[in-house]
């Protein structure tokens, strides 16, 4: 298996599970599952654990990472339910994150901060994989739905929502959309010399531009309601993903996992 997806809710039930295996890592345990989606397969990691319990700021996101660099798989497809700040990208819309803001507060967020590792910074002009990117943007085209090809995605702690007045910051800032998860997955991908492009699908709109209070019972809703197209989108990303990586983002490949 060449990619990895990595997805929360709503998208564990679009997948056919095959074996589960638990990979053990210098940073903790992580499930991941042979998994078929129509006819590709793929290594999936089922961001909050297979039970769906474990909250966006309690996720060992280095293990779900370190795990999937241990399997030798270098591309990953992240795919985060998240708010809209954009008044143009409705619920159940798509979009491609270009780029991030880090808000995140209580998150180990990178791979080196060992006192006898090596000092590392890692570059993040380019924070998404353009390889995979592109994939994602060929998929959307062909299955001929209207996406947003370069959000600004805000990444928050949570697990409260957000208030209006920090929507209206972050749509000032130039934020599309917000949500829990995608900060650090993307950070942690680069740092392990990974290939990491993101899959947005708009489950509401933020709160202070939604009428009405947010539940996380009406992200899976979202979620499910667009799982057909979602599903046919992620199958020709799969498919299309070049086969030898032509991409500058495996640069960190000293990381000892
Ligand atoms: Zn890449």
């Amino acid at each position: 298996m060449k990619t990895a997806i990595i997805a929360g809710t709503g998208v564990d039930e679009l997948i056919d599970f095959g074996d589960i295996t638990t990979v053990t890592t210098r940073f903790g345990e992580a499930e991941v599952v042979e998994a078929r989606l129509r006819d590709t397969t793929f290594l999936f990691v089922p961001r909050h654990g297979t039970g769906h319990s474990v909250a966006p700021g309690a996720i060992n996101y280095r293990a779900q990472i370190a795990a999937i660099k241990k399997m030798c798989v270098h591309q990953i497809i992240g795919v985060c339910a998240v708010g809209s700040l954009n008044s143009g990208l409705s619920t159940g819309s798509l979009a491609i994150l270009k780029d991030f803001i880090d808000l995140t507060k209580r998150r180990a967020d990178t791979f080196f901060d060992d006192p006898n590792g090596p000092v590392v910074h890692t570059d993040f002009t380019q924070p998404y994989c353009p390889e995979i990117s592109q994939a994602l943007h060929d998929a959307c085209r062909d299955e001929d739905i209207s996406f947003e090809a370069n959000a600004v995605y805000i990444g928050v702690e949570g697990p409260r929502y957000e208030t209006p007045a920090e929507i209206r910051l972050y749509a000032s800032w130039g934020g599309d959309v917000i949500g829990m998860t995608n900060v650090p997955e993307v950070i942690l991908a680069r740092e392990a010399g990974l290939c990491y492009g993101a899959l947005a699908i708009v489950s509401n709109m933020a709160s202070g531009i939604s009428p009405t209070p947010l539940a996380h019972d009406d992200v899976r809703a979202a979620v499910l309601s667009s799982s057909t197209t979602l599903a046919a989108v992620l199958d020709r990303a799969i498919k299309s993903i070049p086969e030898t990586r032509g991409c500058a983002c495996g640069t960190n490949t000293g990381l000892k996992l």
